[in-house]
């Protein structure tokens, strides 16, 4: 019964079917909206690569894809949908999930924080503005205590639950981009100072240089657009996977994630976004972004170039296309 009102959410979301079949929504008017999201900003040259991560720098800067995984397991791409970059800041998500499981909401609440710090991502005023020290997992120095939070003795054991964990979501096996790893390590001395911050102020929960390079490691994990999509689909579909039908989460620690993806997924111009597009998302300096329409699909997209806040500028433009195109926005009235 779920499945069907979902199917018949898509085709009020994706445009009209003629009938409900295997395909119960309109696949080519899906597979139109991607290609048109692609040709409308593959010739934006706006923003730059990140460079304070010398190897993101080289990343060609004109790959482009899009990626829609629905709640169903239909997949559409569009774009260069091979090419593998690193997850960056999109990996917090899936940790701070990770962490929800084990420790539960109430712990991420008042161990890390869950309010925008309307501030950039690697601030450290952030952290001395606010009397509590509170960040939140979104944010490099919530994300580092969030890492902390995760359990497991040795650094190797808790690598192994995080990298096993995110590929339960991609349902594939993942690896580590080695260059962008080991330029991240060599280049990290602001996430050291960040975390030895929260350390001094008693919020952070364990060795900071073992979880500091499970953090990088973590931001260099490797994946497609495609890949991208299938682990954020599972936060579309309650936390149940939409391929493997297997439960990873509950469905409140869902809603709790997607919350702060809501407020803080886009740094400071987090509000801007819930204000225009109205999807809880959460990019990446490596050009990722995700977007979820809870009940509906995920999206993602890649691209490399990011405006001043660290967000890929295409992949918010194609996202934005989609989710208006979808009528996909979580604070519109359903009927
Ligand atoms: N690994 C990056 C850092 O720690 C992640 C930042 C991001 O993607 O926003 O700076």
């Amino acid at each position: 019964m779920k499945k069907i009102l979902y199917s018949l959410l898509l085709v009020l979301a994706f445009g009209s079917s003629t009938q409900l079949d295997a395909r119960p929504y309109d696949a080519a008017k899906v597979e139109q909206v991607l290609a048109q999201a692609h040709a409308l900003y593959k010739d934006d040259k706006s923003g730059a690569n990140a460079d304070y991560i010398p190897a993101l720098a080289k990343v060609d800067s004109e790959r482009f894809a899009i990626a829609v995984v629905t709640v169903n397991g239909e997949v559409f791409t569009r774009g260069d949908i091979n090419t593998r970059f690193s997850i960056q800041s999109i990996s917090k998500v899936f940790t701070l999930a990770l962490a929800m499981e084990q420790k539960g909401a109430e712990a991420i609440r008042d161990k890390i924080g869950v309010n925008a710090t309307g501030l950039p991502f690697n601030s450290v005023a952030a952290i001395e503005l606010n009397e509590a020290r509170a960040v939140n997992p979104l944010v490099n120095a919530g994300a580092m205590a969030t890492v902390s939070l995760i359990g497991g003795d040795k650094a190797e054991q808790k690598w192994q639950a995080i990298s096993a964990w995110y590929e339960q979501f991609a349902t594939t096996k993942l690896g580590v981009l080695e260059e962008v790893y080991s330029s991240e390590s060599n280049s990290n001395g602001h996430n050291l100072a960040i975390a030895e911050l929260l350390k001094s102020y008693g919020r952070f929960y364990g060795d900071v240089d073992i979880n500091l390079d499970i953090y990088t490691r973590q931001c260099s994990v490797g994946v497609t657009t495609k890949e991208l999509a299938m682990m954020a689909s599972v936060l579309a579909n309650g936390g149940t996977h939409p391929i493997s039908g297997e439960r990873l989460m509950s469905a409140d620690n869902v809603e709790r994630v997607l919350a702060v993806m809501t407020t803080a997924g886009l740094y400071e111009t987090s509000g801007q976004w819930a204000y225009t597009v109205g999807l809880p998302a959460k990019s990446g300096v490596g050009g990722g972004i995700i977007a979820i329409m809870p009940g509906k699909f995920a999206i993602a997209a890649f691209s490399p170039r990011l405006d001043g806040a660290g967000n890929s500028v295409r992949a918010q433009k194609a996202i934005g296309y989609i989710a208006d195109k979808a009528k996909a926005n979580i604070f519109s009235h359903q009927d």
